[in-house]
């Protein structure tokens, strides 16, 4: 009985013993995963709007360190300043820089005296009235802002940040491209281009031709920009008014970056010989994009010798898709007594799933002789041309800059002004967008955007009480 009443209470003891590590065991286990587990981040909206803020500031700090002082610099024609020349400029630079939208929506926003102070602690500089900046901006000769503009990209350059982007170590990538930035029904200045149609609708519009240094992460940064203007009211045509804007692109390029290994990735309206003539007198690389119709005796050439052509086959895959890529090439083909290599690549795509296949091909004409080493290179940096149309034309046209919205409905000085900041706010931007901070915050959940973080740092700007925020003031006196 005895034994029995011990084996007993032994059960009753083993049986909470094992209650016991159970439990200890669940919750060493529940810890151990919480410990594991990387603790689930939210950044309140407020601190989302501050981290913003302090990265803007950091980039124009650290990167573009003069940016007010040269503000400061520019032409000053006006006889009242009630404001200092680098508020005036700063104000329509940070239209751009807050993705605006309008001239009258960054009113609205300047009406709340907290966005005021706000602005005036974080970046250290009085807002004035859009009305304000934009008859300065009628009177300050264009070329001013783009001459500062080119000092600010060659700054970056020279602080190495495209060194790793380079074009077989050498030249840094410059698409060209031309983009429609405003359209009217009535004639708005002496420089409108014009169209007609069928019906007799004359149209008058504005076309810019641009240089961006592009990358391969999606960087479209304006080099420099050439307005196409109006010749003795002809109606516009493409050809004819982009290659002779090219003539005065390059110009700039050459003037504003004289040494700068520069390798231009240009469309098919590119391969003629006044842009390999250009080329050649300022020792640039060229990828150019070859169509069917182009060059004829050149084509006919590869034609003739594409049996001959050396090949290289590359295959790419991700969990999607399976991609082969065959790359093709000939070197010493005659052009008008010149020779150039022709470049192709012939692109495979096969979706995984559906095993659905698609097929793309590519062709340049470039003045990099080829080899087994470079025609990878070469073909997929031909390919980047497109970062001018995707990462600059359209950011700029539907990621909050606006490019088509008319911010000067008159001055063709000022629309050329406007041009030029909203530039400078998209390079800004960029860096911005790809600084730690904000990638880190972009990371902490899947449906955080950009354009999110944007509102949430106007509404802060609005909302937050200014002498919450810290004073550093960054603009001179
Ligand atoms: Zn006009």
């Amino acid at each position: 009985m005895e034994a029995c009443g011990i084996f007993f209470i032994d059960t009753n003891i083993h049986v909470i013993y094992l209650i016991c590590k159970y439990i200890t065991c669940i919750l060493h286990t529940n810890c151990l995963f919480f410990t594991l587990r990387e603790p689930c981040k939210k950044t309140s909206s407020a601190d989302k709007a501050k981290i913003l803020l302090s990265s803007i500031r950091k980039v124009i700090n650290s990167r573009f360190p003069d940016l007010f002082d040269k503000f400061n610099d520019l032409t000053d024609r006006r006889k009242r300043k009630e404001y200092a020349m680098a508020e005036i400029i700063t104000g329509s630079l940070f239209m751009y820089i807050f993705k605006e939208t309008s001239r009258n929506a960054y009113n609205n926003n300047r009406r709340e005296e907290g966005f005021r102070e706000n602005v005036l602690n974080y970046f250290g500089f009085n807002l004035p009235h859009t009305d304000t900046s934009d008859d300065v901006l009628r009177e300050l000769p264009p070329g001013e802002l783009e001459a500062l503009k080119a000092h600010l990209a060659s700054g970056l350059i020279e602080q190495k940040f495209f060194r790793k982007f380079r074009f077989l170590n050498k030249s840094y990538l410059v698409a060209i491209d031309a983009t429609g930035i405003a359209s009217f029904d009535h004639k708005h200045c002496d420089h409108c281009l014009t169209k007609t149609s069928k019906s007799g609708v004359v149209t008058y519009f504005h076309y810019v031709l641009e240089a961006k240094l592009v990358t391969s992460t999606g960087l479209a940064i304006s080099l420099a920009s050439e307005f196409i203007e109006n010749q003795q009211d002809r109606d516009y045509e493409k050809q004819d008014c982009e290659q002779k804007a090219f003539v005065r692109l390059a110009a700039k390029i050459k003037k504003y970056f004289p040494r700068l290994p520069v390798c231009i990735l240009g469309d098919g309206l590119y391969p003629n010989n006044t842009v390999f003539d250009i080329c050649q007198k300022n020792n640039w690389q060229f990828i150019i994009t070859l169509k069917d119709g182009n060059l004829k005796t050149f084509q006919q050439e590869v034609a003739l010798l594409k049996a001959t052509s050396s090949k290289e086959n590359v295959y790419r895959a991700n969990k999607n898709t399976r991609t082969t890529l065959e790359y093709e090439y000939l070197n010493d083909i005659e052009y008008d007594r010149r020779y150039f290599s022709w470049v192709e690549c012939n692109e495979t795509v096969v979706n995984r799933k559906d095993k659905a296949t698609s097929h793309q091909r590519f062709t340049y004409i470039t003045n990099v002789t080829q080899n087994v080493q470079n025609i990878v290179r070469t073909a997929d940096s031909g390919r980047l041309r497109w970062k001018i149309e995707n990462e600059g034309f359209n950011s700029q046209k539907n990621r909050g800059y606006e490019l088509e919205h008319k911010f000067s409905r008159v001055s063709f000085i000022a629309m050329q002004n406007y041009y030029q900041l909203l530039q400078i706010a998209h390079i800004i931007n960029q860096l911005v967008e790809r600084s730690k901070q904000v990638v880190a915050l972009l990371a902490e959940h899947s449906k955080q955007t950009i354009v999110d973080l944007w509102r949430k740092m106007t509404a802060y700007l609005i909302f937050s009480h200014a002498q919450e925020n810290i004073l550093t003031p960054s603009l001179p006196d």
